[in-house]
């Protein structure tokens, strides 16, 4: 079996959910170091015989998936996962480290998420950069620009004659805005 080759973004989803500790001493993992570590080893899984009896003896589902996130954590390279290297630990231990892998599936994912956000704003960030570059616009007006689109809170909600109701407005929008009917003399 090919070892498993993980994305970088999905390795640093898992470690940035595991609040960059590594799984097994509980220490920070600096980003050279991290191992993404297969709890139940992948050599488990390579026999099928022995992958069925390693899930009957580990209770696990007979569709868990060896490099899923509910079997991947991050530790140090070394010495921790060194140490562990591809030995197998006992059930109640296993149990352990899949619950923990388990509790942040969730969180990796929504990492998972955005971090790919996060891309699509660099994206933005380089296209500003290259419109000021080649003078299209200023930094000046870019600072302003943000500073219009500003959202502020209102101290009572508006309500239009058209169903819309604002408790937050984008300064953008407040001249849009004004043309609309407004409800008033309604008590709340
Ligand atoms: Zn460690």
């Amino acid at each position: 079996m090919a070892k498993l080759h993980l994305p970088f973004n999905t390795r640093r989803a898992i470690c940035l959910a595991h609040r960059k500790l590594c799984v097994y001493c509980g220490e920070p993992i600096a980003f050279t170091d991290l191992d993404i570590e297969h709890i139940i080893p992948e050599t488990r899984a390579q026999n099928a015989e022995e992958w069925a009896a390693t899930k009957a003896e580990y209770g696990l589902p007979d569709t868990f998936d060896i490099n899923s996130l509910a079997n991947l954590v991050p530790a140090h390279h070394n010495p921790c996962n060194l140490n562990k290297g591809s030995r197998l630990f006992s059930p109640a231990r296993a149990r352990y480290f899949l619950e923990i892998a388990a509790s942040k599936e969730p969180t990796v994912l929504q990492y998972a998420r955005a971090i790919v956000l996060e891309e699509g704003k660099e994206k933005v960030l380089g296209s500003i950069k290259s419109a000021i570059e080649r003078g299209e616009v200023t930094l000046p007006e870019i600072v302003v620009g943000v500073a219009d689109n500003d959202t502020f809170p209102l101290s009572a909600e508006l309500e239009f004659a058209d169903g819309v109701s604002k408790k937050t407005l984008i300064r953008s929008e407040i001249d849009s805005l004004l043309d609309r009917p407004v409800l008033v003399g309604r008590s709340r």
